[in-house]
């Protein structure tokens, strides 16, 4: 659920809104460090403008104005990509190291602290947040979607119908690859057995054809070269072809 910040204009909530999305692992709610979890109020000048929390990867713009790291690399995204500040054509940007480091010296408390104690440096937080037990993460076997906190994910990979289903979304997909390709043989299969039945039916024509060679009369042979001017090898052939029939074999050699 998406709430308007203190000082934020619609503007910057409509971009926020496109921020809002989880990174593999771990949910991440905005691109900046919550202000909730600084021990002192943070310095307006610490705030994004896109996201009003707290500059992550603090990265400069070329007219000077300084934004999230994450924030810059949506707001490219736009249609016309500009400085959501002063609205100069956004061009490059380089990481403000200064800013980084100041930001990464102040102090914060763990963003779960409805239950976890940890406190310490904004610049350890990615390495906490990796084993924070109360850490939101979600299930590592792809597309289950299951997100808890990392305490129970155990229970979560442990349980008989889960583990069920994990399978079915592991080996599922294999499966019906596997059966595609199969059904795909198989057509090939097919394909090539009506090849051979059409070549196994040429080939018996043609063995019919010599088994019913007979002897041809030499006079027969005679009047089809006569007839169709033709040597006296094509006229046996044309006989032959023609069952020693004379008309066909002298019209298969005139026409
Ligand atoms: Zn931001
Ligand atoms: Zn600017
Ligand atoms: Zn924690
Ligand atoms: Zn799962």
């Amino acid at each position: 659920m998406l709430v308007k910040k203190r000082g934020e204009s619609s503007f910057f909530l409509i971009l926020r809104f496109h921020y809002t999305k989880p990174t593999s692992g771990i949910i991440q709610q905005t691109m900046g460090y919550s202000t909730d979890i600084f021990s002192s109020e943070p310095s307006e000048s610490f705030i994004c403008a896109i996201c009003r929390d707290v500059l992550k990867g603090a990265s400069s713009l070329n007219c000077g104005h300084t934004f999230c790291a994450g924030c810059l690399v949506t707001c490219r995204t736009c249609s016309n990509p500009s400085c959501p500040n002063c609205r100069k054509v956004l061009t490059g940007s380089h990481p403000n190291y200064v800013v980084r480091d100041i930001i990464g010296a102040l102090e914060i408390k763990c963003p779960n602290s409805d239950e976890c104690n940890w406190t310490g440096l904004v610049k350890d937080l990615e390495r906490h947040e990796t084993t924070c037990i109360y850490q939101t993460i979600s299930c590592d076997v792809e597309s289950c979607g299951h997100t808890c906190q990392r305490k129970d994910m155990r229970d979560h990979a442990t349980n008989p119908s889960v583990i069920l289903s994990h399978m079915e979304l592991k080996y599922g997909r294999k499966l019906q690859e596997m059966d595609e390709k199969y059904k795909r043989l198989e057509d090939k299969c097919k394909e090539l057995e009506l090849k051979l039945d059409g070549y196994e039916n040429r080939m018996s024509t043609v063995e019919g054809k010599r088994r019913r060679v007979i002897p041809i009369d030499k006079k027969d042979i005679m009047l089809v070269m006569t007839q169709a001017n033709c040597s006296e090898q094509e006229a046996i052939r044309a006989l032959q072809e023609n069952d020693n029939d004379l008309v066909n074999a002298i019209m298969d050699l005139t026409t």
